[in-house]
């Protein structure tokens, strides 16, 4: 027997099965790969890349780009794999035994088990049934539990709700703690509260390349925060944790990012397409989206999901005790082509054809 971490058999694993699906609408990408100038210009900056050095340049040439992007000091920045490992880390920042977290549920399920890998402990706060968040009652919570952290995914993974900009602000005037914001669909929004890390020294905004950059491959995430934050969650970080290629891939991305806008625009033209269409099924609810995707409820929810997937379709399907999201689907947002199929399949299974 292996003398492995004590609890480490317990830690709960991420559910993401992934399967060759011939529409593969189950986990917020981007269904099209990088614009063909956008993709040429990436392979030609790998082309010259320094395999044998460390990556310095890379690193804060990018840093640079995001803070000149959002006016602010490149000592406010820190680029991770993915946002993913932004997060982790900030979960490990403020965890430790006797620390508390807290977050919405149903949120990005990963919070509980970043929460439960910092071995702090995870306070969820539930969401009404309209999947809002009572921001009052989430402010009394953080306070009641003394958290060390409060976390708010805006736009809401997998409800697709968010808060206004007022709403944000008033949970960081409000607390005393760390304040992280996860902003991964924020460019479907719209809205970012980025702004905010200037007056509020508790706030942390973290953002991704993964999804509406499509960069999800290259794993690549940033946050920004005021400098003596990103200082102290800087130092959770291995040295070198990001590698050249990811980089390097996104300095382009970023400095293009303008070619991004039209395929944004068209994600959130056939979200409100797809939504208008899903509304009209006889016992489907759709929840209001402000991301690249949509959930819905409907009560043979486990069966269409089966359906689905014996089509070469997938969505995610959230088991039934996933807290409040009992027979619910998210289903992101593909190419027309692909949110046509996906829409006359499922009326053409609610209407027994
Ligand atoms: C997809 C997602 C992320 C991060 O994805 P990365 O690929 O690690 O950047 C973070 N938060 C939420 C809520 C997400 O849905």
């Amino acid at each position: 027997m292996l003398n492995y971490r004590k609890d480490l058999e317990k830690m709960p694993s991420y559910d993401g099965v992934e399967k060759d699906y011939r529409i593969k609408v189950n986990a917020n990408e981007s269904t099209l790969n990088l614009p063909p100038l956008v993709e040429e210009r990436v392979i030609n900056r790998l082309s010259y890349v320094a395999f044998n050095r460390y990556p310095n340049e890379e690193y804060y040439s990018l840093v640079e780009q995001i803070a000149k992007n959002f006016s602010v000091d490149k000592s406010q920045i820190l680029i991770g794999g993915g946002s993913s490992e932004i997060i982790e880390k900030i979960f490990h920042a403020f965890g430790g035994g006797d620390k508390t977290i807290v977050y919405p549920q149903p949120s990005f399920s990963m919070y509980k088990i970043y929460a439960k890998a910092a071995e702090a402990q995870a306070a969820p706060f539930d969401l009404d049934e309209k999947f809002d968040l009572n921001v009052d009652e989430f402010i009394k919570k953080i306070r009641e539990v003394n958290a060390s952290l409060a976390v708010v995914c805006n736009p809401n993974n997998p409800t697709g709700n968010a808060l206004t900009i007022a709403q944000v602000e008033k949970i960081a005037a409000s607390i005393d703690c760390a304040f992280l914001l996860d902003e991964a669909y924020v460019e479907f929004y719209g809205r970012s509260a980025v702004n905010l890390v200037a007056k509020y020294p508790n706030l942390i905004v973290a953002r991704t390349f993964s999804k509406a950059y499509g960069m999800a491959g290259a794993r690549v995430g940033y946050m920004i925060a005021q400098a003596e934050v990103t200082k102290m969650i800087s130092k959770t970080f291995m040295p070198y944790h990001m590698n050249t290629l990811s980089l390097a891939a996104a300095d382009i991305i970023y400095q293009m990012r303008d070619e991004f806008i039209p395929r944004i625009q068209m994600i959130v033209a056939e979200r409100q397409r797809m939504a208008g269409r899903l509304s009209s099924l006889d016992g489907v609810e759709v929840f209001p989206s402000n991301t690249n995707f949509i959930l819905i409820r409907l009560a043979r929810a486990a069966e269409l999901n089966e359906h689905l997937e014996s089509l070469g379709i997938g969505v995610r399907y959230f088991s039934p005790d996933a807290a409040g999201l009992k027979n619910c689907l998210r289903i992101s947002i593909g190419t027309r082509l692909e949110n046509d199929e996906v829409f006359s399949t499922i009326k053409n299974f609610l209407e027994g054809r």
